[in-house]
């Protein structure tokens, strides 16, 4: 069974694209507006029958250059790898399964994230010009990145090394006075969605500067999310990213519990027990507007968070221009201290 028909307008059959602002699905030709249920509503009526989940075949690319599974709906096409650039990529028919348990929506539109793109630009004169050229910008990308949430119970105790400082003067002396308590603290904690990135390529910095997203805005997945977006399949499995989230979760036991500590100049974690117990894991879709540039051999990476707008980026310094400020500067401050020297 194929995805198509999730993207079909039920009154013109044209290929029907998820509308982030209006969170509907829109038809280009005939102008009709979807919600997911309408659609469901329609296909019942018409006994078409669509599994959501369970496709082993779509359609997209994988980068012999950096590995990257990218999943594209019929309408995207792709020239180039949309990570490392490179142009050897052949759009065509993936196997193995791809089956997300849930879905943030974009909440931004391609021309939100080309006008940050912009404004994140602006006034950077250490730019070289060709950077924010209109065939680069048309490059950015909205890409779902997979990630892997966690839920946890933990029960456990810590124990700390806790110095309490006070000085004092007798006589012509200062004197300090050290007290060094160990300190216990117990209890239990609950983690919702800790989440870890499901892709090798997706810098952890990047995500953490364009966290958070809003997890009560999880849908549960349909294929007609990703209409004219591009998804990216996981890499890193189930097991190995838990080890992150329950590292993740044991620190925020530790750092928790050491907050309760109260009254001393220093407390040091030394010692813990912590019991995590698995309550769920999920494998979920998380909407990035992503824009890599190629400049001098090096790729610069651009990203937006597609729910919040939250942006990241970095920009190459062209080196003649800055040699060029350099020398105007230093001629400026030159010739002024010389008015300056003149005029006393
Ligand atoms: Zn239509
Ligand atoms: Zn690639």
């Amino acid at each position: 069974m194929n995805n198509v028909l999730d993207h079909k307008c039920p009154n013109c059959n044209a290929v029907l694209k998820y509308d982030p602002h209006l969170e509907k699905w829109k038809c280009e030709y005939c102008r009709g507006e979807f919600t997911l249920n309408e659609l469901d509503i329609i296909k019942k009526e018409n006994n078409i029958e669509y599994s959501k989940k369970g496709n082993s075949e779509n359609y997209g690319y994988i980068c012999k250059n950096c590995g990257a599974q990218i999943i594209a709906s019929e309408n995207t096409s792709s020239t180039s790898c949309v990570y490392c650039k490179n142009t050897a990529i052949i759009m065509d028919k993936l196997t193995g399964e791809f089956n997300p348990d849930y879905v943030i929506p974009f909440k931004t539109k391609k021309v939100d994230a080309i006008n940050a793109f912009k404004k994140f630009c602006k006034g950077k004169i250490l730019m070289p010009k060709e950077f924010n050229n209109k065939k680069n910008i048309d490059e950015i990308t909205g890409i779902y990145i997979p990630f892997w949430l966690y839920n946890f119970d933990a029960d456990g105790i810590i124990e700390a090394d806790c110095k309490r400082i006070t000085t004092f003067r007798s006589g012509n002396y200062m004197y300090t006075k050290t007290d060094t308590y160990l300190a216990t603290r117990g209890g239990s904690m609950t983690f919702n969605y800790v989440p870890v990135d499901g892709s090798k390529r997706f810098s952890n910095d990047i995500m953490n500067s364009i966290e958070p997203f809003d997890y009560s805005n999880l849908k549960e997945f349909n294929y007609s999310y990703l209409s004219g977006f591009l998804s990216e399949k996981y890499d890193v499995d189930k097991i190995t990213a838990s080890k992150d989230a329950i590292a993740r979760a044991k620190n925020s036991f530790i750092d928790e519990m050491s907050k309760d500590i109260v009254g001393f100049n220093t407390v040091v974690p030394i010692n813990n027990s912590i019991n995590l117990s698995d309550k769920g894991s999920f494998y979920v879709l998380l909407p990035v507007w992503i824009l890599n540039i190629k400049y001098k051999d090096k790729i610069y990476t651009f990203a937006m968070n597609g729910e919040t707008g939250k942006l990241i980026g970095n920009i190459p310094i062209d080196k003649k221009k800055a040699v060029i400020i350099f020398a105007l500067v230093f001629a400026l401050t030159f010739i002024f201290l010389l008015i300056i020297s003149y005029l006393r």
